[in-house]
């Protein structure tokens, strides 16, 4: 009995500062679950927060295990964890920090935990590294109505997003300032003589203005309040509370799939240094049926290896390009070499180890300082609708719902955001979705289920019809023969330019069975 006394006097000693803000109640934080996706950079940054705050459980979700270039960064790791799950430690390093938390952990994709872990979950944070992940995520969260807290840096700059979704219980917008506009030209429209008295004796007795209020303008503000009170749920609320865009209205066309690229490069002559280090990766895996292991030494010097051939037949190429064998005749030596060291400058230096990492694990440049400003807003908003979950208020959800850091000139921007009626997440539109193809000039008509399939998009071609949205021309139908069923029909000879639009739909049992009822594709040639 004792002990436990003594626990819950360590408990409070603890928590006393934070018991000093104004409408704080440690029970809500401590019976308050937070879920954190991503344990990187943010996620151990947050999930540090939450644990120090005294919250009575975190849910980490983490699919990667922990590599040396975590370490700058990822404060809840240290040199030796490397090639472990990053949830589990994390678990461990947060259980070392507060000994009264909850903690479970998921190694494994966010699109596979069970719906029940999310729903046991006040917020769920996304300190996520991908588009695609973010956009999964974002949908769960709208359709089980939980509030998210979604942040990501790129290098000095980074981002916060407040998403809360319709019926999610909570309000969204300063609901009091808004009640108390309506209330305001309310009162004027009621051509109360007693109130206009009362405005013009204010002006003149300004001594008498806080009697005044309190004895003619209140009673009657509270009476005018109440009727605005009881019908402004049901006439404003839909407008002006309740609902922020969602991760997808920003994103409604997620930017190309990496893996097309690589496709696509192998295909074609790479253009440029990253271009280099892909098709070099892919080379590697058609040469040893494996791919090479960055964490390898023999590995990383065999693919630096082909890498630096890539990138001189690129110089090579470019040279040949501008320096025409007319011209070349004319040139002295020293021109030439001019114009090849120009050639190497616009191209970089030769590969060094840590650029390769970075190309081929589609690195975003990113940095301590700047993280921990990201994670500590995220955790703030988080912590905000917490309380506000369970009917205390602390402080609203911040407004406009989206915040832009630029750390070069330590300047916030809280950008307005604009919710999407055609929205795939959570506006009107339902079975449609948005893809964007990188594709070889010479792609034909089967290399875009190709693509799809590469996207994660299992299409059947005899089941799908591909039209142009704006005339209407069809390019591929299956159940017709001749041109519009020509898989090897290429895009450019049916007058697809890149960044067009086409739309795939579904035929016969397709029609039946799939979820999609279109896809609107764009084109990007590569
Ligand atoms: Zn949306």
């Amino acid at each position: 009995m004792t002990t436990v006394n003594k626990e819950d006097i360590k408990k409070s000693r603890m928590y006393a500062r934070q018991q000093l803000i104004d409408g704080w109640d440690q029970e809500i934080v401590s019976k308050g679950c937070v879920m954190v996706v991503g344990v990187g950079a943010l996620g151990c940054e947050i999930a540090k927060d939450f644990a120090l705050m005294g919250i009575g459980k975190i849910v980490l979700v983490d699919l990667d295990t922990i590599e040396t270039s975590n370490l700058s960064r990822q404060m809840l790791f240290k040199p030796g964890d490397e090639g472990r799950p990053k949830a589990e430690v994390a678990a461990e390093r947060l259980k070392d920090m507060n000994p009264f938390l909850n903690v479970d952990f998921y190694f494994e994709k966010l699109q596979k935990l069970p719906m029940a872990v999310y729903e046991e979950c006040d917020v769920i944070i996304a300190a996520l590294d991908n588009f695609n992940a973010r956009l999964d995520l974002n949908k769960i969260c709208l359709r089980i109505k939980k509030p998210m807290v979604e942040g990501g840096t790129v290098g000095f700059e980074g981002h916060v997003q407040v998403v809360i979704p319709k019926d999610s219980g909570l309000e969204y917008k300063k609901r009091e300032i808004e009640i108390e506009k309506v209330v305001d030209t309310r009162m004027w429209e009621f051509d109360n003589l007693e109130y206009l008295d009362a405005q013009k004796e204010i002006e003149q007795l300004e001594y008498l203005i806080e009697r005044l209020k309190q004895e003619k303008l209140e009673p009657f503000r509270r009476l005018v309040r109440k009727r605005v009170e009881a019908e402004f749920d049901k006439k404003y609320a839909e407008d002006v509370i309740n609902i922020t865009p969602c991760y997808r209205c920003l994103v409604p066309i997620p930017p190309a799939d990496d893996k097309l690229v690589a496709a696509c490069t192998l295909k074609g002559l790479p253009r440029n240094r990253n271009h280099c280090v892909i098709k070099a990766e892919v080379i590697f895996e058609k040469e040893y049926g494996f791919k090479p292991d960055m964490n390898v030494d023999d590995d990383v010097v065999k693919l630096k290896h082909l890498a630096q051939k890539e990138l001189e037949d690129l110089r090579g190429r470019v040279f040949n390009e501008n320096v025409s064998e007319e011209k070349l005749e004319t040139l002295t030596s020293e021109e030439i070499k001019e114009w090849k060291e120009n050639i190497k400058e616009t191209f970089g230096e030769d590969y060094k180890f840590e650029e390769m990492e970075n190309i081929l694990g589609n690195k975003i440049a990113a940095i301590q300082s700047v993280s921990s400003i990201i994670s500590s807003i995220q955790s703030q908003e988080a912590l905000k609708i917490l309380f506000r979950l369970h009917g205390r208020n602390i402080g609203p959800p911040m407004d406009p719902p989206y915040v832009n850091y630029n750390g070069v000139y330590g300047q916030f921007d809280q950008l307005e955001i604009i919710k999407r009626e055609d929205c795939l997440a959570c506006g009107n539109i339902e079975g449609e979705e948005n893809v964007h193809l990188v594709v070889p000039f010479d792609a034909d008509i089967g290399y875009i289920f190709k693509a799809m399939r590469i996207t994660g998009h299992m299409l059947e071609p005899i089941l799908w019809m591909i039209t142009n949205p704006v005339n209407k021309e069809m390019y591929w139908n299956p159940y017709m023969s001749g041109e519009f069923k020509d898989p090897t029909l290429k895009l450019t000879k049916l007058q697809i330019k890149s960044n067009d639009i086409i739309t795939l739909t579904p035929l016969g049992k397709a029609k039946v069975e799939s979820e999609i009822k279109k896809y609107n594709v764009i084109i990007t040639f590569m």
